[in-house]
């Protein structure tokens, strides 16, 4: 999508530090770090968010988890843990709309939902 910042991102038109690349998945640096560790995985092919994905595109689920699992464990953070995020909608404080997930790390991270 042409007005898409992480299709941008995607096609080299904007900077972003990659810390991960496969053929179909992009991790990423998030430019605002809420945690020690905070990178962001998008699939190369657009989606709006979660629920297009699964409509439009399943697929991209498991080379999404498989390119986080396959790098958490690399940088071992398998080992302390990580969180794994998804935002949607303006609720959930979504404000890129092409589908990615946060991977958060590094540290005690805050409980939510309790
Ligand atoms: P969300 O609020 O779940 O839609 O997450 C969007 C995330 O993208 C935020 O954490 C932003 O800091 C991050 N972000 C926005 N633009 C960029 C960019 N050009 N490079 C890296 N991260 C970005
Ligand atoms: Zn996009």
């Amino acid at each position: 999508m042409s007005d898409c910042i992480f299709c941008k991102l995607v096609e080299g038109k904007i900077p972003s530090t990659r810390i991960y690349e496969d053929e179909n998945v992009i991790g990423f640096k998030d430019l605002r770090p809420q945690a020690q560790v905070h990178h962001l995985f998008i699939h190369r092919r657009h989606t709006r968010d979660i629920i297009d994905l699964v409509s439009c595109d399943p697929d991209q689920l498991g080379d999404l988890f498989r390119a986080i699992a396959t790098y958490t464990a690399k940088e071992s953070l398998t080992r302390e843990g990580f969180r794994l995020v998804t935002n949607l909608g303006p609720d959930a404080g979504q404000t890129v709309f092409h589908t990615h997930f946060h991977v958060l790390a590094g540290e005690q991270l805050g409980s939510f939902g309790a």
